[in-house]
């Protein structure tokens, strides 16, 4: 079934090729899936290459009846001088791990991970949009495909990467949504997992937020309803005085990577930040007293987003825009596209022999 593409290094790009400002997000995909299998008896298979269309998911499997998938989301770069890198994979291979680990589903070892990553860059190396202007989105997913109904830990797993190569991420402007009926995660849920539960639970939270003239929803806690979580595909950061708050990882919220290198080049910049609960009376009150300034939300696939508006019907809380998040995007793609030499152990390098050029 698995078929090996002619050789790597060889997917072509399609005839009608965009220009990268207009692939968008997740629109094409790389023609191969790269993966490995798990069976409970005889552990992780050896990687393979196949065509995407060429993995079936039985219809009867875990993954697709009871929600038993994790992924992950990262990125490939192209440094100025056209070398491909993958920002952070060791943090979301980890990440994975306890995703897996939180579902009862076999943990992937790093160096696979990082052997599936890699591999899936090399055969879509051409996928790679050029410097500055986009990057290669990866999306490993780790899923039950026994073909069984039972409700038990399956014991055939499959962990696979799709590409899709992407755009640069413009800086939007949002307005935010607070859903005080509906929750996304709860206390002892599964809230800090990267699973497709967590996404089902909160599209009609998303399509809400719409209806009302909204950009997106911010979910806030299961408990009281005040305090923010975070914005379904993003972590949130508010300023408040010049102090950087952003709500803690409580479980309920997912450990964004992005979030964690938001902190990081915050504190390198010396700006007062805490990882502290952030509810919307503070912030009303913050806004009362001219105390508020700018909010953002961070991921991968968005980069930063700035958050104007967040409002639950009866408080709106509007934000100011001090330069701080746009200085933070441009910090941030510098530093994801190696244009510093900053924090460049983020960054690891992807061989590609310069037959791909
Ligand atoms: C992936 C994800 C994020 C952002 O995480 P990054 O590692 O920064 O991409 C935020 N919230 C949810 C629910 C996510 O799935």
């Amino acid at each position: 079934m698995h078929t090996q593409p002619p050789g790597l290094y060889e997917a072509a790009l399609p005839e009608d090729w965009p220009q990268p400002e207009a692939l968008g997000f997740g629109q094409i995909l790389g023609p191969y899936l790269v993966h490995a299998q798990h069976c409970a008896e005889s552990g992780w298979h050896a990687p393979s290459v196949s065509a995407r269309a060429a993995l079936p998911v039985p219809m009867a499997s875990a993954g697709l009846q009871y929600g038993f998938s994790v992924f992950e989301g990262l990125k490939a770069y192209r440094d100025a001088s056209d070398r491909i890198h993958l920002f952070r994979p060791r943090d979301h291979a980890r990440r994975l791990q306890h995703s897996a680990q939180r579902l009862v589903m076999p943990e992937p070892t790093e160096e696979l991970f990082m052997t599936l990553c890699q591999l899936a860059v090399q055969v879509h190396a051409r996928y790679v949009p050029p410097h500055g202007r986009g990057s290669l989105y990866l999306r490993p997913t780790l899923y039950a495909e026994e073909d069984a109904l039972g409700f038990r830990p399956a014991s055939r797993h499959r962990l696979a990467v799709a590409v899709t190569p992407c755009s640069d991420p413009v800086l939007r402007h949002n307005r935010l949504w607070a859903e005080t009926e509906l929750i996304r995660a709860a206390p002892g849920g599964i809230g800090a997992a990267k699973t497709g539960g967590n996404y089902a639970a909160g599209i009609a939270g998303q399509q809400r937020a719409r209806q009302k003239g909204y950009d997106d929803v911010i979910w806030l806690d299961a408990l009281t309803h005040r305090e923010l979580a975070e914005a379904g595909t993003m972590n949130v950061f508010v300023q408040i005085g010049n102090e950087v708050l952003t709500p803690p990882l409580d479980g309920t919220i997912l450990p964004g990577i992005t979030r964690d290198s938001v902190l990081r080049l915050l504190r390198t910049e010396g700006v007062p930040v805490s990882e502290h609960r952030i509810s919307l009376d503070e912030l009303a009150a913050a806004g009362m007293a001219g105390q508020l300034g700018t909010a953002f939300g961070v991921g991968t696939a968005a980069r930063l987003t700035m958050i104007d508006e967040i409002s639950d019907g009866s408080t709106a809380i509007r934000f100011r825009d001090t330069g701080l998040a746009t200085r933070l995007y441009d910090k941030l793609k510098q530093v994801q596209e190696g244009a510093t030499h900053a924090l460049r152990e983020w960054r690891v390098a992807v061989p590609v022999p310069s037959s791909a050029d």
